[in-house]
């Protein structure tokens, strides 16, 4: 190893700035959420199998919430434009805007250009988690969804049911087109209920058992209409491994609410990122 420098720990002390002015974006208006999610009516309900996803469907204004079941279950959530799949949830931009792991009034952010929050977290009975003697938190924004060329490059054999497979699937069959067509749609995830961080020694990305138990979930207001793709990720709760089916895994339910109408009067979707997209030509 190179020799450091005699100023080394002068370099090291630099004081860390936080990278965005976040306290420019909009407020997390709870008065409005709590008003809105205080007349909730559910009006669908679909169920994702186990090492499967499912899609489904939320029109701008209304609720969603990932509902764990039957036993502890991490899920992997993709998000659209429901009128475009060009635009999708970016997990980078959000993880850059609220922090490695999100929870209440944090927001799903979506690419550029549209760069727009797609979905606000309203509720999440995992809030109590925060962070462990581990440095692990909730639901991340870190990692990307398992996948089977990894998998294969790691172990050499071929497996169908990761996550990244299971929402391509999915998506396939919502619209009707091959998986070939469909897959380069597939992104970068919210990790749902997974346990997660980085080792303090070596700062490597390590999961660790879920907390979530049956009637746990995580809420989310559609600011935009939305088409959602959650895998039930074959990991199970990931505290031991993924990309194989050696672990208990469980449903997950997505249920989705309308609130009354008179809750919305003053609110609009939100609108597409203001910049006006020359790029200095
Ligand atoms: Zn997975």
């Amino acid at each position: 190893m190179p020799t450091p420098p005699n100023d080394a720990a002068q370099r090291r002390a630099a004081k860390p700035i936080v990278c965005y002015e976040v306290e420019q974006l909009p407020t997390y208006d709870s008065a409005f959420y709590e008003t809105a999610r205080s007349t909730l009516q559910k009006v669908s309900t679909v169920r994702v199998a186990p090492r499967d996803a499912a899609t489904f469907e939320v029109p701008a204004g209304h609720f969603f919430r990932i509902v764990s079941t039957e036993g502890p279950q991490v899920g992997d959530l993709n998000l659209w434009n429901a009128h475009d799949l060009t635009e999708r949830f970016f997990s980078g931009k959000t993880r850059q805007l609220h922090a490695s792991h999100v929870s209440t009034g944090d927001r799903l952010w979506s690419n550029l250009p549209g760069l727009r929050p797609m979905a606000t977290i309203t509720h999440d009975t995992l809030d109590w988690y925060g962070w462990d003697d581990d440095g692990a938190g909730v639901h991340d924004v870190i990692g990307t969804r398992c996948d089977p060329y990894t998998n294969t490059m790691l172990k050499g054999v071929n497996y169908h049911y990761c996550c990244h497979s299971n929402l391509t699937r999915a998506l396939a069959q919502q619209q009707a087109q091959p998986t070939a067509a469909i897959e380069q749609h597939v992104h970068d995830v919210l990790n749902v209920f997974m346990c997660t961080g980085f080792t303090a020694d070596t700062h490597q990305y390590f999961m660790k058992a879920s907390p979530v138990r049956p009637g746990d979930f995580i809420e989310f207001f559609a600011e935009i209409d939305l088409l959602g793709a959650l895998s039930a990720c074959p990991g199970g709760d990931c505290g031991s491994s993924h990309s194989d089916d050696t672990t208990p895994c469980y449903p997950l339910l997505v249920e989705i609410y309308q609130p009354a109408a008179q809750t919305l009067s003053d609110w609009a979707p939100a609108p597409l990122n203001g910049y006006d997209g020359s790029h200095g030509l």
